[in-house]
């Protein structure tokens, strides 16, 4: 046995910062967060399928040219695809990897929203210490979060934005990022770090 100074650490599962559990506490919660709103945002939702009523976009006014349904917002309301799809997909992923029954059949897409919310939100302490893929889903489930939320607020999605690493490759971020890895050179960066790197050619003032 070597004695260390320092508890053993290695780079959050969904953060890449440096920490003793596989994921932090805060990350954790953050997931949580993020999926404690899908079933808010699976309700909102259908009040954005109707374009006309969210405003924002500045053509509400027109007569003679109805919108059409909003195709993102129905797709995300969708039985099997959207927030189920991703919801349903990791519970039934779970349950397989811990060789439990699949996903009962809950009801309309709106409970089974709920359902599978709650199993993964009660089996979030295992997902983090042992899923092999956490990272991947909590990767999923900010996506479909983000997705959703921007059509409800009607805001676009983050730009990516391109930073140099001193080591030559480009790193694509968003403002928000929790941190990135370099695919050239390997070196890790925080968000702060990440974000203090090089622009690319900004083709629009922030
Ligand atoms: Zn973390
Ligand atoms: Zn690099």
């Amino acid at each position: 046995m070597y004695d260390t100074a320092a508890p053993a650490s290695w780079p959050c599962e969904l953060c890449n910062h440096p920490s003793v559990p596989r994921v932090h506490d805060g990350c954790r919660a953050r997931l949580d967060t993020n999926l404690a709103a899908l079933p808010g945002l699976y309700r909102q939702l259908a009040e954005a399928l109707v374009p006309g009523r969210r405003g924002g976009d500045g053509r509400t006014g027109s007569r003679t040219a109805p919108l059409p349904v909003n195709l993102d917002a129905l797709d995300l309301r969708a039985r099997g695809s959207g927030i189920d799809g991703v919801l349903t997909s990791w519970e039934r992923d779970i349950r397989e990897i811990l060789g439990w029954a699949p996903p009962p059949f809950r009801g309309t897409v709106e409970q089974q929203v709920d359902g599978a919310t709650a199993f993964l939100r009660g089996n979030l302490g295992w997902i983090c210490d042992e899923h092999p893929a956490v990272r991947e889903l909590g990767a999923e489930i900010r996506q479909v979060v983000g997705h959703a939320r921007g059509i409800v607020t009607g805001e676009r999605p983050e730009r990516r934005v391109a930073v140099a690493c001193p080591c030559g490759h480009t790193l694509s971020v968003t403002v928000s990022t929790p941190g990135a890895r370099c695919t050239g050179c390997g070196q890790q960066y925080g968000r702060t770090e990440v974000l203090r790197l090089l622009p690319l050619a900004p083709r629009t003032a922030a």
